[in-house]
């Protein structure tokens, strides 16, 4: 029994909330919270499980601070922006409530990616009582479980990590994003990196390029980008010498994103329009569909998972882990296409890690330095069974 306070009434946070409430053993009390409360009504209504609903400037430490105090949660599940993280963490800290993420935090003018804000917390959090899981989505999240699975199960020792990222679904829009595209846009254009030797190393965004073989799904092209998950996993992985990431975008997506990227649309500095400052990467977002409104008409597969490689018993070896999940399943669930679903399931069970003390330490955590076993259990009870294959 416990009472939980989740912040974001968007594509993830819709995920989240009826996840919750699935398992009202654990999440007795539930209490949705976002800027536009009428988002959060209209979720809580839909569900008609006395969830009750609040409205919340998340950026305002004050605010949440207050909101804490009336609701009085054991954990704070923030699936608001990663603009929001380091006042949310403040406002935990205040009060003595446990948090969880799915996102690190990003200063708004300036997309880094980097655990460097958030990981000076541990100490803070750790005279408090009080723990912080960061990045309990898929990827970051899962991903990382699915390491520390392999490194518990598979390896004395993890030499190369391929994360591997397919969303082969159709939505039937010209060009969307699965998730808020100011950030997917942010992440997707900035430069590739991966981490080798002890040293991260720097390419052009979207310029190295291979295919890769998804079951169900068939070869795709998959392109490097930086992912957030590979700068703690590089530091927690023992004997690690490469980890990349790799996600398949469409030529029709990489065509528009070409020609936006070519006309300045995914500029974040504010540009000067008759006498306002507008930032046309948040313009944009005005433009495109909302992704939480893409469940009904997605169709198709995403495949996640890692491909990892290293000695067992003084043998190479290599496996590959991964989920698959269908958009019309999820639709069909909770209302939300596979991204929002892949990303909200594993929120939801990492609260519950926390709130059954299964996972409960003072401090800051990232998932794969925590047992992955329960976890890994708790995804094939509630949505997101996966596999393991020796390649
Ligand atoms: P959405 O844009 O759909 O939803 C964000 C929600 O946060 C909206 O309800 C928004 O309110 C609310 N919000 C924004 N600013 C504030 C604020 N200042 N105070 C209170 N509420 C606020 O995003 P998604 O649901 O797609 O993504 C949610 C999070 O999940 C993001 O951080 C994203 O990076 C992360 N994510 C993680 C993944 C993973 O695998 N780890 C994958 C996909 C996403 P309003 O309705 O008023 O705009």
């Amino acid at each position: 029994m416990s009472r939980i306070l989740i912040i974001g009434a968007g594509g993830v946070g819709n995920v989240v909330v009826r996840k919750c409430a699935q398992v009202p053993e654990v999440f007795s009390d539930i209490c949705l919270a976002s800027r536009t409360v009428s988002k959060c009504e209209e979720i809580a209504t839909d569900i008609d499980a006395g969830i009750r609903t609040a409205q919340v400037d998340a950026d305002d430490t004050a605010d949440v601070v207050r909101l804490i105090n009336e609701f009085k949660p054991d954990l704070v599940l923030n699936v608001a922006l990663p603009y929001q993280d380091l006042a949310i963490m403040d406002a935990c800290l205040e009060t003595g409530v446990d948090y969880l993420d799915t996102a690190n935090y990003e200063p708004p003018d300036e997309a880094r990616f980097s655990y460097e804000y958030q990981w000076p917390y541990d100490g803070k959090f750790k005279n408090a009582g009080i723990m912080g899981l960061l990045g309990s989505g898929f990827d970051p999240g899962v991903t990382n479980v699915f390491c520390a699975y392999a490194q518990k199960h598979h390896f004395d020792e993890i030499h190369y990590v391929d994360i591997v990222d397919a969303n082969a679904g159709d939505h039937g829009h010209p060009f969307a994003t699965n998730f808020n595209p100011e950030i997917n846009i942010r992440e997707v254009t900035a430069n590739g990196r991966y981490w080798e030797e002890g040293e991260w190393k720097e390419t052009d965004p979207l310029s190295i390029h291979e295919t890769f073989d998804f079951p169900e799904i068939g070869p795709k092209e998959i392109y490097l980008m930086y992912h957030e998950e590979m700068e703690s996993l590089a530091k927690n992985l023992k004997g690690l010498k490469r980890i990349r990431f790799w996600m398949t975008f469409s030529e029709n997506y990489l065509t528009h994103l070409r020609v936006l990227e070519n006309v300045g649309m995914t500029r974040i500095d504010p540009v000067e329009y008759e006498g306002q400052k507008v930032i046309p990467l948040q313009f944009l977002k005005a433009l495109l569909p909302d992704p939480g409104s893409l469940g009904p008409s997605t169709k198709g597969k995403t495949c996640i998972g890692c491909v990892i490689d290293g000695v067992k018993d003084g043998k190479q070896k290599k496996i590959y882990i991964y989920n698959i999940c269908d958009h019309e399943e999820c639709y069909r669930e909770v209302k939300s296409q596979a991204i929002s679903y892949t990303t909200g399931v594993p929120a939801m069970i990492g609260a519950m890690m926390m709130l059954t003390g299964t996972w409960k330490q003072p401090g800051i955590y990232n998932m794969e330095q925590l047992d992955p076993d329960p976890f890994m259990d708790k995804l094939n009870v509630h949505g997101l069974p996966w596999t393991v294959t020796e390649l």
